[in-house]
């Protein structure tokens, strides 16, 4: 790849790839601050274009049927895996991510798409009694219409696929927008969709490059029936309220502050394992990483030695090769993570490991490297028990029992996912039932299932996705009173 400007693969937009006429954006890559690639996003009327080809493409979309909807993407899956060295290749470039997780999340992302397509003779309505004699009532389940997408740069190729397939799937037109930090392999899964959708009418499915502006512009529109965002909860309070505007429906998946709880009774070697897991995965850069540990008093000082060991035993570097960590994905996400940790230890906190001035760089001088930090002596209410850090840093923190973990858990805005780490039957349930939050793992790491449900209370979201009712959520209910 050299640094031009890409003006012919930049949008599929009405059926055609055309050269975007917005702003103009770099791909850089995070381990190397090289310029990969420049591009145009696209213009608002490249936008409204798009929006207007979904819009005439919905009667066509439904007209298709849900079966053959769903042979375009078992097409699709299996496109996906004829090039999943490519994706996982691309995914290392732009994200930054280890070559092992950019792998897993292609498999996922063809996982998801041939997940989806199982539904496609699944979609039911239903008949009720009618109180009338001679009436029957039909509750239909139909597409919403045209769904804008608009998701975030840390799992470019997973997103998509858990944005496009079910929208699509339910019978909608879709417009979706990747982050402008990491447009490539959504753009190679634009491509492969394009052949594998062929026969699709134009418009039912376009992509647009571009940034906020993009996105802004798209979720304004009166074009749209529904936006789906996956992003930060400060973006989304931006797009529920421009939707709110025309009323749009929306659906909000956004940032996390998950708590780790680990009872004096768990067995630490899963108890740390786990956590490391789940905090580092990605460089520490997805929404149910683990950003704050609750361990019992009783064996806090144990889980706080075996949790440094582990961490630094993390192999950080060239994220082409076979390490735990890359770097995180621009600069702005480096300076976000070091000044968390700054603004801790101001407040009285304690770097045990690692941090922003650790050297020596594990990679060229120009990426953005962060050795993973964990931290001590924080309380509940410092910003970096209380904020998304969205990077490789672990605050722990002593505590009673899991009553009062429970209590400093759920003192908190958000409410995506939960750890909890017992081997006490009672302890277990006690904390899958008093924690706030949309999924909780018990024992184990992170890692969501498609046939599952991923949601957020609170200011982590409004919506849902994955399984049936992630399904559900792209169809609307239609009455029909049948009088005969
Ligand atoms: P972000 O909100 O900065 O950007 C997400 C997308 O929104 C990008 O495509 C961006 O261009 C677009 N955007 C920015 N401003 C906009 C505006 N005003 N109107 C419309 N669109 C706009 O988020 P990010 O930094 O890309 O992603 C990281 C965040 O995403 C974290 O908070 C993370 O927790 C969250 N996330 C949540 C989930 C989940 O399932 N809950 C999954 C992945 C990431």
């Amino acid at each position: 790849m050299d640094s031009n400007v890409i003006p012919e693969t930049s949008l599929f937009l009405a059926g055609a790839w055309r050269p975007g006429e917005g702003a103009l954006h770099s791909v850089i890559n995070p381990a190397t601050g090289e310029t990969m690639i420049s591009y145009r996003g696209a213009s608002d009327d490249q936008v409204d274009q798009a929006l207007q080809a979904a819009r005439e493409a919905v009667p066509g979309v439904r007209a298709v049927g849900s079966r053959q909807r769903g042979l375009f993407l078992r097409r699709l899956a299996c496109a996906i895996d004829s090039v999943r060295d490519q994706l996982a290749r691309l995914l290392v470039a732009e994200v930054g991510k280890p070559v092992a997780q950019a792998r897993e999340e292609v498999a996922w992302a063809r996982d998801y798409i041939d997940y989806v397509a199982e539904w496609d003779r699944r979609i039911e309505g239903e008949l009720v009694p009618s109180d009338r004699g001679a009436e029957m009532i039909a509750l239909m389940r139909v597409p919403v219409g045209v769904v804008g997408a608009i998701c975030p740069w840390n799992f470019p190729l997973a997103l998509f696929a858990r944005k496009f397939a079910p929208a699509f799937l339910a019978g909608n037109a879709v417009v979706l927008k990747p982050s402008e930090l990491t447009p490539l392999t959504t753009l190679q899964a634009a491509g492969l969709l394009e052949t594998a959708a062929e026969g699709m009418p134009r418009g039912s499915f376009s992509l647009l490059l571009g940034d906020g502006r993009v996105g802004s512009h798209m979720a304004t529109s009166r074009m749209m029936d529904m936006v789906t965002f996956t992003g930060h909860r400060d973006t989304g309070r931006v797009i529920a309220a421009a939707a709110g505007a025309n009323l749009t429906r929306v659906s909000l998946e956004l940032g996390g502050k998950a708590p780790v709880l680990v009872a004096a009774d768990a067995d630490l070697d899963i108890a740390v394992e786990a956590t490391v897991k789940a905090r580092h995965a990605n460089t520490g850069q997805v929404c149910t990483c683990a950003e704050r540990v609750f361990v019992a008093d009783a064996v806090y000082e144990e889980f706080v030695r075996r949790y440094v060991d582990s961490v630094e035993a993390l192999t950080i570097g060239d994220p082409n090769g076979d390490v735990d960590l890359g770097p995180l994905v621009s600069g702005r996400q480096l300076e976000k993570v070091a000044s968390a940790i700054e603004v801790a230890e101001a407040a009285g906190a304690q770097v045990v490991s690692g941090g922003a001035g650790s050297k020596p760089l594990p990679g060229p001088p120009t990426g953005n490297w962060f050795r993973p930090a964990v931290i001590v002596n924080v309380e509940p209410a410092m910003s970096i028990m209380q904020e998304e850090t969205f990077g490789p840093v672990t605050p722990i923190m002593a505590c009673r029992d899991v009553e009062e973990a429970l209590r400093l858990a759920n003192d908190s805005v958000y409410g995506l996912s939960a750890y909890v780490f017992t081997n006490d039957y009672s302890s277990a349930f006690r904390a899958a039932d008093g924690l706030s939050v949309g999924e909780i793992y018990i024992n184990r790491t992170s890692g969501e299932a498609v046939q599952a449900h991923h949601s957020g209370y609170r200011q982590s979201g409004i919506g849902g996705e994955d399984g049936k009712h992630g399904l559900l959520k792209y169809t609307q209910l239609k009455t029909v009173y049948f009088r005969f």
